[in-house]
């Protein structure tokens, strides 16, 4: 019978974060896959544990994940650990529970840490809907075209960002988004300067041209409004139809912008006009 991979997330700033079933697992797995067993060996020294470890990051997923695969197969179990936070998210794992999944080994994820939702939690801005874009790209065609993406975006959105990046990319998202957008910096969270900045991105970006950004952020970034639809009747729409119709519009223009406008079916509108 094959093991199991552990999903194992480590504090993004404060060590209290540790849970009990954090530790229970990192000390009955078999071995340790870290992103850098030179940081996870501190917290393991911390909670007093030994254990083999191997290591799994970025540019070796390709030989490492199968090796790790194949232990697995052969019933060891390993928790997958990363420098902070939950593995797998805008961090190594991804690929490794893909082929775990392949494999039919059994994948338990342990629920802990993680910056983006931290950060969502306490931004104020609504988060009943919202998108997790990670980092934007350092290419700035495949930046541009994520930014293009999201411009008529109505969820909150939420970024990863490093401090030395951080002005440019306000830039990008005043640009893109205007100046009054509100924002939400959220940086050192659960650490000793932790702080939130709420605030809206013209407001940002002039602060930080000013201030320059140090320690980690997340941003949380307020969605677009919602194109407000005319709540009116079916028999109204059609209507308002044939009256743009004889200011000259086609009746499919004219079906087009009022099921927009509307949301109303455009086909529905464009026959139940041509039907009076
Ligand atoms: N897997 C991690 C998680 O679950 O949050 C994220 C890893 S990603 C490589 C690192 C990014 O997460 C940082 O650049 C920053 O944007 C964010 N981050 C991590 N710790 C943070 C903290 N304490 N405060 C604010 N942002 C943090």
């Amino acid at each position: 019978m094959s093991g199991t991979l552990y999903l194992v997330p480590t504090p993004i700033g404060n060590l209290g974060d540790l849970s009990r079933r954090i530790v229970e697992t990192l000390e009955q797995v078999d071995f340790i896959a870290a992103e850098d067993t030179r940081v996870s060996v501190k917290i393991l020294n911390h909670l007093e544990i030994k254990k083999p470890m191997v290591s799994y990051y970025r540019h070796n997923t390709e030989t490492s994940g199968p090796a790790i695969v194949r232990r697995l197969l052969d019933g060891e179990s390993c928790a997958l650990v990363t420098d902070a936070g939950t593995p797998a998210i805008s961090d190594p794992g991804e690929e490794l529970v893909a082929l775990c999944a392949r494999e039919e080994i059994p994948v338990v994820a342990i629920p802990g840490p993680c910056a983006l939702i931290t950060a969502l939690a306490v931004s104020g801005l609504p988060t009943g809907r919202f998108t997790f874009e990670g980092f934007l790209a350092m290419n700035k065609k495949n930046r541009k075209s994520h930014l293009e993406s999201l411009k008529k975006e109505n969820r909150t959105m939420i970024f990863y960002e490093a401090p030395h990046k951080l002005l440019s990319t306000l830039e990008d998202f005043e640009e893109t988004f205007g100046a009054d957008r509100r924002i939400s910096l959220c940086r050192e969270l659960t650490k000793l300067h932790e702080e939130v900045r709420r605030t809206t991105l013209g407001e940002a970006v002039l602060w930080y041209r000013d201030n320059s950004p140090k320690g980690e952020f997340v941003l949380v970034v307020e969605g677009a409004e919602e194109e407000q639809q005319e709540e009116i009747s079916l028999e109204e729409a059609v209507e308002k139809v044939l009256r743009l119709r004889e200011e000259g519009m086609s009746m499919k223009d004219a079906a087009k912008k009022v099921a927009k406008e509307t949301g109303l079916p455009k086909n529905e509108l464009y026959h139940q006009a041509l039907d009076r």
